[in-house]
């Protein structure tokens, strides 16, 4: 597999979940600006509409995200002339042990959280929607560097689940682990097709990864399959046709 087929289309992924999260950040504001009576008390559940609505958002971005990568993985698999696309992306979502579409609701629950407390701030303190969004934008993962939050007592955010967490890098990264475990299964069953014995782990990283390194230059049958260790795990195979000689 071509490395700058898979850099060129994680590249992409980013861009897209960027501008998905923006997207997403401001359709949650305009909602919650409708609500804006609550002011300082604002929370997603002050209403059963707006608690709907919001979730509804939500959703969407997660929805949006998980085909947005699988739509990248498949380009990958099928620019490669491998078959076995949706195989591939099914069986990678099922060998992990939190599913990409779990994973990517986790990250919209921790923003709806972490958006709750902006919104209720830019309420007490009369911001208008365009401020927020650009302020949210911009200190997501340091909520506490904003001139939003001066004077707010440190620590406010410990109670929530979702503080301080940089959320549009993790929606990245949760798209570019799936993009490559996927693009390495259709790898790895195009070869077993294709009648490889047997195939050799290397290591992509000199990232000091024990579990990599113990599958890493040695040969491995064809029957057992490419095995995505890990998050962000840059390993690839080399596939061998001939018979393995011991
Ligand atoms: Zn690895």
């Amino acid at each position: 597999m071509n490395n700058d087929q898979i850099i060129s289309q994680v590249t992409a992924f980013k861009k897209e979940s960027r501008s998905e999260f923006e997207k997403t950040v401001a359709a949650l504001i305009a909602l919650a600006y409708k609500y804006s009576k609550f002011g300082a008390n604002f929370l997603w559940t002050s209403d059963p509409v707006l608690e709907r609505e919001a979730n509804r958002i939500l959703r969407g971005l997660s929805d949006e995200l998980s085909a947005k990568a699988k739509a990248r993985a498949l380009a990958i698999i099928s620019a490669s002339g491998w078959d076995f696309g949706e195989d591939a992306w099914e069986d990678a979502n099922e060998r992990v042990d939190v599913p990409i579409l779990t994973r990517f609701d986790q990250q919209a629950s921790f923003l709806r959280d972490l958006l709750e407390i902006w919104i209720a701030i830019a309420f007490a303190e009369k911001m208008t929607q365009a401020y927020l969004k650009i302020c949210v934008i911009r200190y997501l993962s340091n909520p506490y560097a904003s001139p939003l939050w001066r004077g707010l007592p440190a620590g406010l955010l410990k109670h929530g689940p979702g503080y301080q967490r940089d959320i549009i890098n993790q929606l990245a990264l949760i798209g570019q682990d799936a993009i490559i475990a996927s693009s390495r299964l259709a790898e790895w069953m195009d070869a077993r097709a294709r009648g490889a014995n047997y195939y050799i782990r290397r290591r992509g990283s000199f990232y000091p990864c024990g579990e990599c390194q113990e599958l890493a230059n040695k040969p491995i049958p064809i029957d057992v399959p490419w095995d995505f260790t890990h998050a962000r795990c840059m390993c690839y195979p080399e596939y061998h046709y001939e018979n393995l000689q011991i």
